[in-house]
């Protein structure tokens, strides 16, 4: 836990300094659990400005010595006050719960000034953002039924609440602590409070659920294939959507899984035997390097490329992406160009019939740039299908078939930012 809350401090640290976005400071750094570090880095910047002030009225930072580095100070209270609380005993433990009973009064008396219900009603108040995205729990229906997930959760003194595709936001941003409802698109989807943890609970370590944001189960769920098809994953480590094409194909049929990065490929072999996804076979091969010619029975193809990762829900990320320049240009450019040519790969699959795209991208030039590209290319064979028509929320820009998309952000979805196209 110690080495959570400095590495966390230093990545924040480094990523105002602008010596790199939080995604790739997290990914470099020794601290093992990604996710965590991750997480509390976000949540952190989130609420830095409420936080900043906390530390100046309340002036702890004279008072302790362990804290008078500001980035451990502010991960530290954020955890204390707004976070999971501290788990274990360590000299930041100690020095923040000295001030106990200041720091929660200094927190109480901004809410009631914000005329805030809850922690993130602060936010709106600070001149930060008041999205937060809630927990998304899909239900593995190879080994249960969201049925038995549903009464599972009630036992355990969670409540059900109902919604529907008009009121989802509203619903999300009201939803309290151990509340939780089926996602109105998704039915395989439960979606709870902000920030319940579920990494400890049993049906996570069992791979009875999965927990994997709702933008990331679109491409799957449009892909939709048939039980007894044949489908090609073409990047496809860590393997959520992977794992979830096999629960759409009850596991009957066959799932080919590339990917050629050794260490997420064998996360990926973890995860699939976890979920049961006895359909899929995996190969750690680059996708580009595949012969279509060797798999004329698959029709189906999910193209799930790397790219920037801009999607993801990190305010500071944000601000350095519009800060970045020529650095950032060239980078997107090369993704782009590298997005294209496994997209079009995928493609060529002699009997391929439905190829889902998609990215966890905000940029026009790693979405519907590549789709307009690549579709202008395969015009003759291929068109692009009007993908999910009752999601409000598509595709940008100036291609003329950018509506026939479908992108997801915080702001319009509770999602991480996403595209996805369907050809
Ligand atoms: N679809 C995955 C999921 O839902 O868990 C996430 C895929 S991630 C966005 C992109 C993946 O593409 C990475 O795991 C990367 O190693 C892989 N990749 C990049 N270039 C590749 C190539 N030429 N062939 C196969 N895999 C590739």
């Amino acid at each position: 836990m110690i080495l959570l809350y400095r590495e966390a401090a230093s990545v924040i640290q480094n990523a105002t300094d602008k010596k790199g976005a939080v995604k790739t400071l997290v990914l470099n750094c020794r601290f093992k659990n990604k996710k965590q570090l991750q997480a509390l880095v976000c949540e952190t910047l989130k609420y830095r400005s409420v936080l900043e002030k906390i530390l100046e009225s309340t002036g702890i930072q004279q008072h302790e010595k362990v804290l008078r580095d500001k980035w451990l100070a502010l991960v530290t209270v954020y955890e204390f006050l707004l976070g999971q609380g501290f788990r274990k005993d360590s000299p930041y433990k100690q020095a923040v719960e000295r001030h106990k009973a200041a720091l929660t009064a200094e927190l109480a008396r901004m809410k009631i000034q914000a005329k805030a219900k809850n922690n993130s009603g602060l936010l709106s108040d600070s001149g930060a953002s008041e999205v937060t995205i809630p927990r998304y729990v899909r239900v593995n229906t190879l080994k249960v039924s969201v049925k038995e997930v549903i009464g599972y959760f009630a036992r355990e003194d969670f409540t059900q609440v109902t919604t529907s595709s008009a009121r989802f936001m509203e619903t999300v941003s009201s939803l309290k602590p151990r509340h939780f409802f089926q996602d109105p698109h998704i039915p395989e989807l439960l979606v709870f409070a902000a920030g319940t943890d579920l990494h400890d609970h049993t049906y996570y370590k069992t791979g009875l659920i999965i927990l994997q944001d709702k933008a990331s189960c679109i491409p799957a769920f449009a892909l939709q294939p048939p039980p007894g098809s044949h489908v090609v994953d073409c990047c496809a480590a860590p393997g959520n959507k992977t794992t979830h094409l096999a629960a759409i194909m009850q596991n009957q049929g066959r799932v080919i899984a590339f990917d050629r990065d050794m260490k997420r490929f064998s996360t990926m072999n973890t995860l699939i035997i976890r979920a049961g996804a006895s359909c899929i076979r995996s190969e750690l091969k680059d996708f580009l390097k595949v012969d279509p010619n060797a798999h004329k029975d698959v029709r189906y193809l999910l193209v799930d490329p790397s790219c920037s990762g801009s999607g993801d829900f990190c305010e500071l990320d944000d601000f350095i992406e519009s800060e970045g320049g020529k650095q950032e240009k060239s980078r997107l450019e090369k993704l782009s160009n590298f997005q294209a040519q496994i997209l079009k790969h995928a493609l060529a699959f002699p009997n391929a019939e439905r190829v889902v795209y998609s990215t966890c991208s905000i940029h026009e030039q790693e979405n519907e740039s590549v789709v307009r590209d690549v579709l202008s290319q395969v015009e003759e064979d291929f068109e692009l299908e009007e993908l999910l028509p009752n999601f409000q929320h598509r595709g940008e820009g100036s291609f003329r078939e950018a509506a026939k998309c479908v992108r997801m952000s915080a702001e319009i979805d509770a999602t991480h930012g996403f595209f996805v196209a369907c050809f």
